[in-house]
């Protein structure tokens, strides 16, 4: 094998010990190897097969009540709306309504979604840019709880909507704080130059507005800057004391607040991030909306499903170039999009015991699809791993599987929960039949 290149970085990646000794739901085991709560990940991986996402709901339960405790340690009154887009898995959502979490929901899809789980629209706040008159008559049927409304456009159009249901539709209004979250570009959302919520100077007059619309009931004002934010909390802080800031002077023009959404948008450390602790954000939001005397509600979707789930690959390719070696998965980007989206980094362990502890050298880990793009990682430390070894991609429950594709007529990737020393598969891998299934020839191409 020819010489290992040089890798020029800032900072090293944290070898394997560094990412398995910070995630609590992963161990190394002797002889089983890289362990998921207490279920051998190669058992499943030879079980199942690969590519698949395994979510534990250990963690799951772990992480929602470890914000619950922040929370009320704060002495905040606060509901907790679990962003389904992060994960929608029916298994997901059902371990979280078990806890007592509410959703936050983006289309009517995942409102679909999240009901079948079990978690009543009453305890739901539709979100979303762009919502079809029909994912607001199928809101405003089931009883949502929340309405967040982003325009004046939005507005008439809701309004409209419930007036002719014969109803008043429960809307807040999600106000842009212009803030910069220090976030990667395309998934900050809360700066003037984005497409999410109203300018901040034009919420007031479109609250007065909606108060006097005969379909709206306004009942209090949103918020959410972005996702993956590690930067501490200044731009939080910046937010919430503008949201503030605004209810006093909604309240001062006599218009009737009930509650403050304050979104989503806590990061996790997928490298070595510092991210801040919920405890952190439950004490801005105290410092902030706490005189408010308000009720209010969080968005958490990766925080919660990203530490949560990894994606298990084999190993097809050990392939030697120029003075680069590439590992080539089964694993690609139609199945986890984040590395070529976002240039997002994941952690990537190998599951045999042995290669834990096996010389490292860099590699290109890449998938087969067809495009430069399919890079999961460069450069990265790891073993001489052969054909058929199995290899996790941490830190994948959140914004994975819900972002697949079957680009290159690759069926979408199997779904396991594990629960203990439990495992059982809550979707199974869509076969080749399943792709042509729904498709349809014009009768003058038909054989
Ligand atoms: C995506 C989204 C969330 C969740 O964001 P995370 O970064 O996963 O916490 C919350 N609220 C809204 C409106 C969203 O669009």
């Amino acid at each position: 094998m020819a010489a290992p290149l040089p890798v020029a970085r800032d900072t090293a990646d944290p070898s394997f010990a560094d990412l398995l000794a910070a995630r609590p739901a992963l161990s190394l085991h002797a002889h089983d190897g890289l362990l998921l709560e207490e279920v051998p990940l190669a058992r499943i991986a030879r079980e199942v097969g690969t590519p698949t996402w395994v979510y534990s709901a250990g963690t799951l339960r772990r992480r929602y009540r470890a914000l619950r405790a922040a929370l009320d340690g704060a002495g905040l009154e606060a509901t907790i709306h679990y962003a389904a887009k992060a994960n929608d898995s029916q298994a997901v959502l059902r371990v979280l309504r078990a806890e007592g979490a509410g959703a936050d929901v983006v289309s009517g899809g995942e409102l679909r979604a999240t009901m079948a789980a079990g978690i009543p629209a009453a305890a739901t706040v539709f979100s979303g840019v762009g919502k079809a008159p029909e994912e607001i008559r199928l809101a405003l049927a089931e009883g949502i709880f929340q309405l967040n409304a982003e325009s004046v456009e939005e507005v008439a159009m809701i309004s409209a909507i419930a007036a002719g249901m014969g109803v008043r539709a429960p809307v807040a209004l999600r106000v842009n704080p212009d803030v910069d979250a220090g976030t990667h570009a395309k998934i900050t959302t809360g700066k003037a130059e984005n497409k999410f919520g109203i300018a901040y100077e034009d919420a007031h007059a479109l609250y007065a507005h909606m108060a006097a619309l005969p379909g709206i009931r306004p009942i209090g004002i949103a918020t959410h800057i972005g996702s993956q934010i590690t930067a501490g909390m200044a731009a939080y802080h910046a937010a919430y004391a503008r949201l503030a800031e605004m209810v006093r002077g909604l309240r001062a023009a006599g218009l009737p607040v009930e509650r403050v959404d304050c979104g989503g948008g806590l990061g996790i450390p997928y490298r070595d991030e510092v991210a801040p602790a919920p405890e952190a954000l439950a004490g801005t939001i105290k410092a902030t909306l706490g005189g408010l005397g308000l009720p209010v509600m969080l968005e958490p979707g990766r925080w919660i499903a990203g530490p949560a789930g990894v994606l298990l690959a084999s190993i097809v390719l050990q392939k030697q170039g120029r003075g680069r070696r590439f590992l080539v998965a089964d694993a690609a980007m139609n199945d986890l999009l984040r590395p070529s989206l976002y240039e997002a980094w994941h952690g990537i362990l190998p599951l045999s015991p042995a290669r834990h502890a096996a010389p490292l050298a860099p590699a290109d880990i890449v998938g087969p699809v067809c495009e430069s793009g399919d890079t999961f990682a460069r450069d990265r430390a790891m073993p001489d791993l052969p054909p058929g070894e199995f290899i996790a991609f941490l830190d994948a429950g959140a914004y994975g599987a819900v972002m697949s594709s079957t680009y290159n007529a690759r069926p979408l990737a199997a779904e396991v929960m594990v629960d203990g020393t439990r495992f059982a598969v809550v979707r199974p891998r869509q076969t080749h039949q399943d792709l042509l299934a729904q498709q349809r020839l014009p009768e003058w191409l038909a054989p």
